[in-house]
């Protein structure tokens, strides 16, 4: 599985990760210092390429779009550098509360990764912030927006970056393209309240959490759109379950169809179903 990496305007990439695969991005100031979005451990080595290849000095900032693993395990990489990590209060709440076990569930198959990292364990961001903030960068102003309504969306941190100068947004897992999302943390209809103000955004270049980036802000707005769209339809079909209405063999097989059909990372519509049944965050 390969990633790219995607350069969305004159200073922001993207690592897009494969099929679907999380994104992470690097916003570099024009003195070749560099903000990271995101890292995963089990991906470091794309994200050290990356910085490499994109000409970067040294990453000033590492910033957590929000809590989950596939966002945050490198926290300790970067911190271990003495590299500031920045993330919403919620975030940092989510992980003090709720990280360690899924730290560890997440590291399960990837044991070798405690051997190459020594000391690898779950690390909170250190630059908390309750609604929103600023990272600056010479050249770079980003904007960090604290976006999980009533404390919980896609999750308990969800944060959007905006980078001023060269308008490129950066809506982290609130935004899926092309891929079936993960809602099994997330509380859908909080979720929706998040996204409306989103539907209208302005920018030039639009960076999901998972999938491909968008150009231009109608195309961008048309991902939203869908996105808005998939969740109320999933969620009105969440409850049709639970009143008997309908089975969860039907819901699975809507959520394959139609429109549906062309979006990658199948695997997540049962998981998300059969979470949606068994688990308490209804
Ligand atoms: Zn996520």
């Amino acid at each position: 599985m390969e990633s790219r990496i995607r350069q969305v305007s004159k200073s922001a990439y993207v690592i897009v990760g494969a099929e679907g695969a999380t994104n992470f991005s690097i916003v570099k100031g024009s003195n070749g210092s560099a903000v990271l979005i995101d890292a995963d451990i089990r991906r470091i080595d794309e994200v050290e390429e990356a910085l490499r290849t994109t000409g970067c000095s040294e990453v000033r900032y590492l910033i957590d779009t929000h809590e989950h693993f596939d966002h945050t395990s490198a926290n300790y990489y970067f911190s271990r550098r003495g590299i500031p990590i920045v993330a919403s209060a919620g975030c940092a709440a989510a992980m003090r509360a709720d990280g360690r076990p899924d730290f560890e569930r997440m590291m399960k198959p990837v044991p070798e990764l405690y051997h190459r990292f020594e000391g690898l364990s779950l690390t909170l961001p250190d630059k908390i912030f309750d609604n929103e903030t600023q990272v600056k960068l010479p050249g770079a102003t980003l904007h960090l927006k604290y976006r999980a309504e009533n404390g919980h969306s896609h999750s308990k941190g969800d944060t959007t970056i905006y980078f001023e100068e060269e308008e490129v947004f950066i809506a982290g897992d609130l935004l899926y393209t092309e891929v079936h999302p993960v809602t099994f943390f997330g509380n859908i209809p909080n979720w929706l309240a998040a996204l409306r103000p989103l539907l209208q955004n302005r920018y030039k270049q639009l960076v999901p959490g998972h999938g491909p980036t968008v150009e231009g802000e109608q195309a961008g707005q048309g991902y939203f759109k869908r996105m808005y769209e998939y969740l109320e339809d999933f969620h009105d079909h969440l409850q049709e379950i639970k009143t008997g209405r309908k089975t969860r063999e039907e819901v699975a097989e809507h959520m394959l169809a139609g429109g549906y059909s062309s979006l990658g990372k199948t695997r997540m519509v049962e998981r998300n179903i059969n979470q949606f049944l068994t688990g308490g965050w209804y």
